[in-house]
């Protein structure tokens, strides 16, 4: 069968001309044993060749394999197959009266997927989605199973792995009691004075969203729990009206607003499960940095903006707390994540990405995965102070390389 295979931007065509579908684990283990490269393609979300194997290397998709929730309410975890995504996870954990403790700004994106790349949502207390995972069941280049669980001194390699270790299967979250959350947005919030460390802290997750025509934000967005209190908010004006943060989409894509508590994974992503995220015709870039030095990083930014605008559709700016993961954009440091959602133009916007990195340099960004960007490889590799012991868990794991790409291979060094 002959098809051709695009990831959700449609900005990349995969080399491989069928996507496998095994219908069950022992199928897939066989071609993976069988195969000399292979790389699994999750929800296909990401903007750039990570998911490529290359050459004539298998392409895989979960898809086909029973798609297993096993809520444990007493120990307040789930096994959720490699997959599911998120929309189904975590309706499932709602109705067992569990949550997970982020989303990101969709929930149409894959388990495995989101966390291979780093994924976040935001909130100064919160890490990365990855963070709530305590194990992982990978099938390695013979087929044969491994898992590795939290506490085990592979854990910090085997989340965050840019699909390079093997096919995950299964992962096992942690959960927490279910809860509620209220949308608070507002508009007009100015970039001179700004106190980006209060204003990120203001509510458990908030997005500042700006399109650079102006030096300010033109929406905040405040995800507030229930049961937390509400902060003032006297920096910018409450919305009168519902709002999407594509300047000209349909605020209907976009989850409930104006306050009206519900549940958790029906106000933490920003948009809909049944509705195109985004503007939907698109690309992306997202550059992670220290938070310490988010205004500055602003600045920056802002000092460019006249380069930026034109291809922008929207800049969202989030908080991630430091995790562990060594390949984590946010190990081991408190971090703001400057977004950029560009017109669906690669032409027009690659220079852009290269102004907007070479204007964050000094703040050592680490570049979404999962996204455009130039950076040079080894320049992303000096600022994982762990990659090292990653590659060699990779050597390990897969010692013929065959979860490898020209991605992985670039950012590992060869
Ligand atoms: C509209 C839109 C909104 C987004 N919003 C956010 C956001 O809020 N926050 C954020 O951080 N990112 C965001 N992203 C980026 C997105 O979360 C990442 O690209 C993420 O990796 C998507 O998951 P996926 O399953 O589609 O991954 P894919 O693109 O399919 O794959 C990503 C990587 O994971 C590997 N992989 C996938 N499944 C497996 C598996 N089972 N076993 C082994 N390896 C696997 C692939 O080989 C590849 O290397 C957004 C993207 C889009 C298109």
């Amino acid at each position: 069968m002959t098809e051709t295979v695009t990831n959700w931007a449609g900005n990349i065509t995969f080399a491989a001309r069928e996507l496998h579908r095994p219908r069950s684990l022992d199928a897939l283990r066989s071609l993976v044993a069988g195969s000399g490269r292979v790389r699994v393609l999750g929800s296909g979300h990401s903007f750039n060749e990570i998911a490529e194997p290359g050459g004539d290397g298998v392409l895989l998709s979960l898809g086909a394999l029973a798609g297993e929730v096993d809520v444990d309410t007493s120990a307040r975890t789930v096994r959720v197959a490699g997959g599911v995504r998120y929309a189904e996870l975590a309706r499932r954990v709602h109705e067992r009266g569990l949550a997970l403790p982020n989303m990101a700004s969709l929930p149409h994106i894959s388990v495995a997927g989101s966390v291979a790349t780093g994924t976040h949502g935001s909130g100064v207390g919160n890490g990365s989605l990855a963070s709530a995972v305590r194990g992982v069941e990978i099938v390695t280049a013979d087929g044969s199973t491994v898992v590795i669980g939290r506490g085990d001194r592979r854990f910090g390699g085997a989340v965050t792995s840019l699909g390079a270790l093997g096919v995950v299967t299964a992962l096992v979250l942690d959960l927490q009691p279910g809860y509620e959350v209220e949308q608070h947005l507002f508009t007009e919030l100015p970039l001179a004075g700004l106190d980006f460390e209060t204003v990120a802290a203001a509510a458990y997750s908030v997005s500042l969203f700006t399109d650079w025509g102006a030096p300010g934000f033109r929406q905040v967005w405040l995800k507030r729990r229930a049961d937390e209190p509400l902060a003032d908010f006297p920096w910018a004006t409450p919305a009168v009206e519902a709002l999407h943060p594509v300047p000209g989409m349909p605020a209907v894509n976009c989850t409930e607003q104006f306050g009206v508590p519900g549940p958790w994974h029906e106000r933490l992503p920003h948009f809909r499960a049944e509705f195109t995220p985004s503007s939907g015709s698109e690309l992306q870039s997202e550059y992670l940095l220290a938070r310490r030095h988010a205004t500055e990083a602003l600045g920056a930014i802002d000092g460019i903006r006249q380069t930026v605008a034109p291809v922008l559709q929207v800049c969202e700016v989030r908080t991630v707390a430091a995790d562990e993961q060594w390949l984590s954009p946010s190990y081991g440091r408190d971090t703001v994540a400057l977004h950029f959602t560009w017109v669906e133009d690669t032409a027009a916007v690659l220079p852009v990405v290269r102004a907007v990195e070479s204007a964050l340099e000094p703040f050592e960004p680490r570049p979404h995965w999962g996204k455009v960007f130039e950076v040079p490889a080894d320049v992303v590799r000096g600022r994982y102070p762990r990659i090292d012991d990653f590659t060699a868990l990779a050597r390990v794991l897969d010692p013929a390389g065959k979860f490898t790409n020209a991605f992985v291979r670039d950012v590992l060094g060869g």
